[in-house]
């Protein structure tokens, strides 16, 4: 069989939407792949990686992806995190971050404009985080502030990305109720299990917009709190489509189709 394998590696990933976009894409141009999810150790995740033609790694491996790679792009060293790899034609395996990329994409869509100039509070300091506050520094924000249960992540994050002046930690027990935010993301893992608390009460914050980097096939619980709490909310669907088509370009050099990704996401009917 010459049909090619590209994979998930992540833990968990049997929530994940990645294999129904990327199969959908691939059967919609013919390509001769097949997309799987493969739930994997911190310590499988470079092997997998070399005897595989591609693929994206998830939660929690992103930062053992990015020291196995032999060529890092810009966003992976300045994010420490890869999230898709591939080869290149001197068989060098290569990757990127395109979560950057794709939550710019996501959250000015939400936003309605450009990122530039707005307040933004960030809950989590894991991979997604770091993924965020670069976008937001390269997007020209005005500010980050940064919550996250363990401070000292946060800490780090922060000085891994050059301790940027336009990003604050905020202390564990901080209220930031008497503050006024364009735009909450929550890039904590929060979300995933139906029975998880909510990352932050909407209602408790003074906010235009949040983005709920988590997703599920229909509108996670915070995204249903923050909308009852009159805040415009949008999951992580289209983030994800923006970093699948993004991860399908390096794979087989062509644009996926976005409709078709779109419908796999349950974006449009
Ligand atoms: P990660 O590196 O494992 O980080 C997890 C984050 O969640 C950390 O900040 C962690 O805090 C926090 N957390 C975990 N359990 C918690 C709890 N019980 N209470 C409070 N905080 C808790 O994961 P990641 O790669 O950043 O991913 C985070 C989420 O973003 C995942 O749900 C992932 O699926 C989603 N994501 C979505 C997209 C998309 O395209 N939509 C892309 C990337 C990621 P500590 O530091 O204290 O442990």
């Amino acid at each position: 069989m010459d049909r090619s394998l590209y994979a998930l590696l992540g833990a968990p990933v049997h929530h994940s939407l990645s294999p129904a976009l990327q199969n959908s894409a691939i059967d919609a141009l013919g390509i001769d792949a097949v997309y799987v999810a493969l739930w994997t150790w911190d310590d499988l995740v470079a092997p997998f990686m070399r005897s595989l033609p591609g693929g994206n790694v998830t939660l929690p491996h992103k930062r053992a992806a990015a020291a196995a790679l032999d060529q890092p792009s810009e966003d992976v060293r300045a994010t420490g995190a890869c999230n898709v790899f591939w080869w290149d034609e001197d068989g060098g395996l290569c990757g990127d971050n395109t979560d950057s990329a794709a939550f710019r994409t996501a959250a000015e869509a939400l936003l309605g404009g450009a990122l530039s100039g707005r307040r933004v509070l960030l809950l989590g300091a894991g991979g997604a985080a770091r993924a965020v506050v670069h976008a937001c520094c390269g997007a020209g924000v005005d500010r980050v502030e940064i919550l996250n249960r363990t401070r000292d992540r946060a800490d780090e994050l922060v000085g891994d990305l050059g301790a940027p002046p336009d990003v604050q930690v905020l202390e564990g027990g901080e209220a930031v109720g008497g503050e006024t935010y364009d735009l909450i993301v929550n890039a904590t893992s929060l979300g995933l299990d139906p029975t998880d608390p909510l990352p932050v009460e909407p209602e408790s914050v003074q906010a235009r917009a949040l983005l709920d980097l988590v997703y599920g096939r229909d509108d996670t619980p915070l995204v249903r709190a923050a909308r009852a709490a009159g805040i415009e909310a949008a999951d992580g669907r289209l983030m994800l489509v923006e970093q699948a088509a993004l991860s399908f370009m390096k794979w087989f050099d062509r644009d996926p189709p976005r409709e078709v990704l779109l419908r796999a996401a349950g974006l449009v009917e």
